[in-house]
């Protein structure tokens, strides 16, 4: 698509993350396929600031936090908003107790957050969701949009998942996307897309973002899909690449489209080559953010 600068995204962040070995990284090996995102969500607002209330403070254009972006001068997606969920939080192994305690989705309660997953060798999906997010943000902010994230590696924990959804929506975010990486058994291989399922219970209310969250993950699959090569997983979703889910606080507590994508099988050796290399993930936040701008831009 000739709209994209790719080569002004460059390699931002660099990986900084190869052999970040946790000694709890293998705890999510038994999640098992789709168990891993219990957790796109809320946090305990402490941040709440710098993500996305300062846009509006006294009238001004945006605040300096590092969580805001400086939205282009012009493009295409001028005026447009654009959350990034980076899934889990690299310090969330420090921080059992808060990242255990239950929060309200809607449909009943959960942990506020999990640690993810990581590969074999000891990537985390922290890591990894940082990095492509932030390769995202650069693509998106060239086009014009307003990015916000969740978090940015600025925080010692979470946010939990409850709060990640209340960011997108105080945000008044015209797309969210929550990035992911599985944790699955071995041989299960390939991205997958999550939309949120109709959900109408307590605080939970999906029903006028199904039908916009759909388009939005349909495009950002095509898109992720011809962006990376990669497969629509092989364990999800029937070779569709999209899978519809009722259980994840971040999309049942979320008023704007949303949606989630794991991106691959961290546990997998094949996807953790892939995820692993940063030309890979460039491709990844390439896929992703063609599929926002395919959506913002009808
Ligand atoms: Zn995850």
């Amino acid at each position: 698509m000739g709209w994209l600068v790719w080569q002004t995204v460059g390699d931002p962040g660099g990986d900084g993350t190869a052999g970040q070995a946790s000694p709890s990284a293998g705890r999510s090996a038994s999640q098992g396929p789709g168990g891993t995102e219990g957790t796109a969500g809320g946090g305990d607002g402490k941040q709440d600031d710098s993500l996305g209330d300062g846009r509006t403070a006294g009238g001004q254009e945006r605040s300096p936090s590092p969580s805001a972006s400086a939205p282009a001068a012009s493009g295409p997606l001028k005026g447009k908003v654009v959350v990034i969920d980076p899934g889990h939080n690299p310090g969330n192994f420090k921080h059992t107790t808060e990242i255990n305690r239950k929060v309200d989705i809607g449909t009943n309660s959960k942990e506020c957050d999990t640690t993810g997953t990581s590969t074999n060798a000891g990537y985390t999906e922290a890591a990894f969701t940082l990095d492509v997010a932030r390769r995202m943000r650069a693509v998106l902010e060239e086009q014009g949009a307003t990015v916000r994230f969740t978090q940015d590696g600025d925080r010692p924990w979470g946010p939990c998942v409850d709060e990640r959804a209340r960011i997108g929506n105080k945000a008044s975010a015209d797309a969210v996307v929550s990035i992911h990486a599985d944790g699955s058994a071995t041989g299960n291989r390939g991205f997958h897309v999550i939309l949120p399922g109709s959900v109408h219970s307590g605080a939970a209310d999906t029903r006028p973002i199904v039908g916009p969250s759909r388009d939005l993950g349909e495009r950002i699959a095509g898109n992720f899909l011809r962006a990376t090569g990669s497969a629509p997983s092989n364990y999800i979703g029937g070779g569709t690449g999209l899978d519809v889910r009722k259980d994840l606080g971040g999309l049942n507590l979320s008023t704007v489209p949303k949606v989630f994508i794991e991106c691959g099988n961290m546990r997998d050796a094949k996807d953790a080559t892939l995820l692993t290399s940063g030309a890979w993930r460039q491709k990844a936040a390439q896929g992703i953010s063609e599929g926002i701008v395919s959506f913002l831009r009808g």
